[in-house]
């Protein structure tokens, strides 16, 4: 008796055609039935968008692969709603082409396609890469293939997607995982390049240097500095439970509203 593989939705950011979701492709097809659905050319940090106001079209580029005119989060929606008619057993986004951590996850088009296999209650992987122009997926894709046996095996906690991110370095450079929380941006970080256009007027270039602050120690970015893989229990609750309490008395405050 053959048992069905279970089905893998996999997604991307950088576009169907980038080599680090075929890297990845490739190796979650021994544990898996795979589909890709992905966006038909670049969305990075499209964040969690959504397409609500123009019609999405789809293309089947192959066997299981499919191309949108959509965002990441579209993707996932047309994959599992429309493409497979059916929930699979797991969302992996990736192989982004630059890591992905810290507060940078909200701007990734790579996490959030995770975050919406999350929200439709799909046990969801972001991965990432780190690395400067030129990326090596050996690595990236092996590990991604062994922590989807293990979400397959052992699920994730409910609202919970991992976030991983790996070190720009030679599969034996690496020293494990660690298992992290997300790092903070230091604030004087998102340098904004102004100039002047060739019609004299002043335009504005935001990116530059991603500098992260000086504590690193547990985090995801002291984690990938030191070359290790970094997965981080990311959950969608964005709640502050603590400041609940602190802003109670404000009701009262408002009482005549
Ligand atoms: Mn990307």
């Amino acid at each position: 008796m053959t048992t069905a593989k279970p089905k893998i939705l996999v997604c991307n950011d950088d576009g169907v055609h980038s080599d680090g979701l075929r890297a990845l492709a490739e190796d979650l097809r021994a544990i898996g039935d795979v589909i890709i659905v992905a966006p038909d050319g670049e969305q990075n940090a499209a964040s969690h968008a959504i397409t609500l106001h123009k019609p999405l079209r789809v293309t089947q580029l192959g066997e299981g692969v499919y191309s949108t005119s959509g965002t990441p989060t579209d993707c996932v929606n047309l994959g599992v709603i429309t493409i497979l008619k059916e929930r699979p057993a797991l969302v992996v986004s990736g192989i982004n082409k630059g890591e992905n951590l810290g507060d940078d996850v909200t701007y990734s088009g790579t996490v959030s396609a995770a975050m919406e296999g999350t929200l439709l209650g799909i046990p969801s992987i972001a991965v990432s890469q780190a690395g400067n122009g030129r990326f090596r997926f050996a690595v990236a894709a092996r590990v991604a293939a062994r922590l989807a046996t293990m979400v397959l095996e052992r699920g994730l906690p409910p609202d919970t997607l991992l976030n991983v991110n790996v070190p720009d370095l030679d599969g034996s450079a690496v020293r494990g995982i660690k298992i992290t929380r997300l790092g903070r941006r230091s604030t004087e970080a998102n340098a904004i390049i102004e100039n002047v256009d060739p019609r004299g007027r002043a335009y504005y270039w935001i990116g530059g240097n991603r500098l992260f602050g000086s504590e690193t120690e547990g985090t995801d970015v002291g984690a990938v500095q030191a070359g290790y893989v970094s997965v981080s229990p990311v959950h969608l609750d964005l709640t502050n439970y603590q400041a609940l309490a602190a802003l109670l008395d404000w009701e009262t405050r408002f009482s005549d509203v």
